[in-house]
């Protein structure tokens, strides 16, 4: 390591906001017990690989890692109950495909798998041990972390995002200061499976005692450098973290591989390092519980599928006090409908919130309020128009794919515009007329071959039937010469029999 002296690059925009750490920082991670119910989120894709009334142990693994789709594991020992859909957060409020166990409270674990290394063993069977342990973005993305790996692209920087920086939200926080080493080798596994030269930790400078743990564990790696940040919203943003810690800007459109740059989420590397050194898959995630009426707010080590309800209760949360709950943060968390719902692995923060934060909403006053802040330097009142008069297509030039939603622009609109929901659904309509669009192009294209198809098929029949009406011909023509020749032949025999004839008169 690591002086620190590494340049940092501003990006335009942002929020200075109260941080409300503290309060969930003041006590260590507590361990949250085994509830009686767990429910597992089955992703998209993926292929249930367990029966009901199947006995299953942690670390088990209930779904297939087929279609780049990670694994979901058993966060304890029991048998499956159910399989079907369940409350879980999510914006559409659907109940989504959930495998209930009902706990036996013996918590037995699958034998881990045996160890993995970066330098010693294939990088094919590093990636497919990340999706084999259900490893995924735990920073609020969810992104699968073996597709992030597995670029062809030459990568100089591993960046492991721990800036943190939405209000409320220590669970990283945490963790650096519990398990900075875990974190540290999460770095180095990751960076040795990209082949990275250097990794950049960013930590914003409103965590002092995480900085203070994660520069004493990196103390003897030259290549792991801690950089701090200055404490602004969203600083944690992909993009604008690579921006600070490298100057570079990652191209609308364009991946931060481009740059030759990656970057993982603190948890995220801790868990990598986890499944390839020690085999484990992952159970379980460390979540915040804060907020109004929390009367315990602190961290807890909980096992994903845990109840939200089972948490809220665990850190002695009085219900009367909150007006709402949300997933995550107070600008980008999701609304809680049912507390019976899960804790995912996304899930960083359960927030207790006193206000409903929505309020009426008012006609646009064109204060510029919301372009001031706009991190991706977009034009938000202008998306906000566009999305209006549902010109969809014209929000899309105007960067409505780089908005990262953030809610900047929503928490200094004056007008209490819901701006971040306008551009959400305009990326929803979009998204489904290019689906739609692109399931007509293909029904095109599968007529227009089947057109030509048919077309080849009957000029090939054409041509077979000429070809054959030819040698037909043929044949004939060569029959009649052969008859031909046959009667001058007999024409010939018989003018030399009557010759003979009348010779012999
Ligand atoms: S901040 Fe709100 S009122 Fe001001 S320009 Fe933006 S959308 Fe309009
Ligand atoms: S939500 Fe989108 S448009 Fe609004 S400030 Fe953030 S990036 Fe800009």
């Amino acid at each position: 390591m690591n002086a620190n002296r590494q340049k940092i690059t501003p990006f335009h925009g942002g929020l200075h906001l109260d941080g409300h750490k503290q309060v969930s920082t003041q006590t260590p991670i507590a361990t949250l017990p085994v509830p009686r119910q767990l429910h597992l989120l089955v992703p998209n894709n993926a292929e249930v690989k367990i029966k009901i009334g199947e006995r299953v142990q942690r670390g088990q693994a209930l779904t297939h890692t087929s279609n780049n789709v990670p694994a979901i594991h058993a966060s304890s020992s029991g048998t499956v109950c159910s399989i079907a859909p369940h409350a879980v957060v999510n914006r559409s409020g659907q109940l989504l495909d959930c495998i209930t166990i009902e706990t036996d409270g013996k918590d037995e674990s699958v034998e881990p798998l045996a160890s993995l290394s970066p330098t010693t063993d294939n990088k094919q069977q590093c990636l497919d041990r990340l999706r084999e342990c259900g490893i995924v973005g735990l920073g609020g993305a969810g992104f699968p972390t073996a597709i992030k790996m597995d670029t062809d692209k030459a990568i100089d920087t591993l960046i492991i995002n721990a800036v943190e920086c939405e209000p409320y939200i220590t669970c990283d926080d945490m963790l650096m200061q519990e398990q900075a080493s875990r974190v540290i080798n999460g770095a180095e596994t990751l960076a040795a499976l990209l082949s990275a030269n250097e990794v950049l930790i960013g930590i914003e400078d409103n965590k002092p005692e995480a900085i203070k743990a994660m520069q004493a564990a990196a103390s003897d790696v030259e290549t792991v450098k801690i950089v701090i940040v200055p404490t602004i919203y969203p600083s944690g943003g992909e993009k604008q973290l690579i921006q600070l810690l490298t100057g570079k800007e990652v191209p609308s459109g364009g991946l931060p591989a481009d740059l030759g740059v990656v970057c993982v989420n603190t948890a995220t590397a801790a868990s990598s390092f986890d499944a390839l050194h020690q085999g484990l898959a992952l159970t379980e995630r460390i979540v915040t519980v804060t907020g109004a009426g929390v009367k315990k707010p602190g961290n807890y080590l909980s096992r994903l599928g845990t109840p939200i309800g089972d948490l809220l209760d665990y850190a002695e949360t009085d219900h009367q006090v909150y007006q709402q709950l949300r997933m995550g943060g107070p600008l980008m968390g999701v609304p809680i409908q049912d507390t019976n719902s899960p804790v995912l692995k996304i899930t960083n923060c359960i927030l207790a919130e006193a206000e409903q934060t929505q309020q009426a909403e008012q006609p646009c006053i064109r204060c510029g309020d919301c372009v001031r802040v706009c991190p991706a330097k977009l034009l938000p009142q202008q998306l906000y128009w566009f999305t209006r008069a549902t010109e969809f297509e014209k929000a899309e030039d105007h960067g409505l794919f780089d908005c990262i939603e953030c809610g900047c622009c929503d928490y200094v609109c004056p007008s209490h515009i819901p701006l971040v929901d306008y551009y959400r659904h305009a990326k929803f309509e979009t998204n489904n007329i290019k689906t739609e669009r692109a399931r007509s192009d293909r029904a095109r294209i599968r007529f227009e071959e089947r057109e030509q198809r048919l077309e080849r098929k009957a000029a090939e029949k054409a041509a077979l039937r000429a070809a054959k009406l030819k040698k037909l011909k043929e044949r004939e023509a060569a029959k009649e010469t052969q008859d031909d020749k046959q009667d001058e032949i007999a024409a010939a025999l018989a003018r030399v029999k009557a010759k003979k004839e009348k010779n012999n008169d």
